[in-house]
């Protein structure tokens, strides 16, 4: 099981104009930060997304569709933002496994040492 999902962590109300349909009430801007979960652990990596839309007229704004003042509204909100830290976090699963390879680690060095100290002379 792996799962590799772009989730949203923040959302911005521009003031701008929409380049489609030249209203000012539907423009946002959306952070999207990838997040990675498997059986055994969550990360949250470093890969932001970010994506400029507008709500009246329902369409994404690519970036070669700025005019500058979306361009300097967006370069403000980047650096305002602040994304969530790259972490990983095992689950349950791992640590069973841990424990599991820890046990054996114990068992295997007992022997060694058992037969250490019995082979010699
Ligand atoms: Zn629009």
């Amino acid at each position: 099981m792996k799962q590799d999902k772009l989730i949203t962590v923040k959302e911005v109300v521009l003031k701008n104009y929409c380049p489609e349909c030249y209203s000012n009430e539907g423009m946002q801007l959306t952070f999207k930060q990838r997040f990675i979960e498997t059986t055994f652990y969550r990360r949250i990596t470093n890969d932001i997304k970010h994506i400029i839309s507008c709500k009246t007229c329902d369409s994404v704004i690519y970036p070669v569709q700025w005019d500058e003042h979306i361009e300097r509204v967006f370069e403000y909100q980047k650096k305002a933002f602040t994304p969530k830290k790259a972490s990983r976090q095992f689950k349950k699963p791992a640590y069973i496994i841990f424990a599991l390879v820890a046990v054996a680690l114990i068992g295997i060095a007992a022997i060694l040492i058992y037969n250490g100290t019995t082979t010699e002379p």
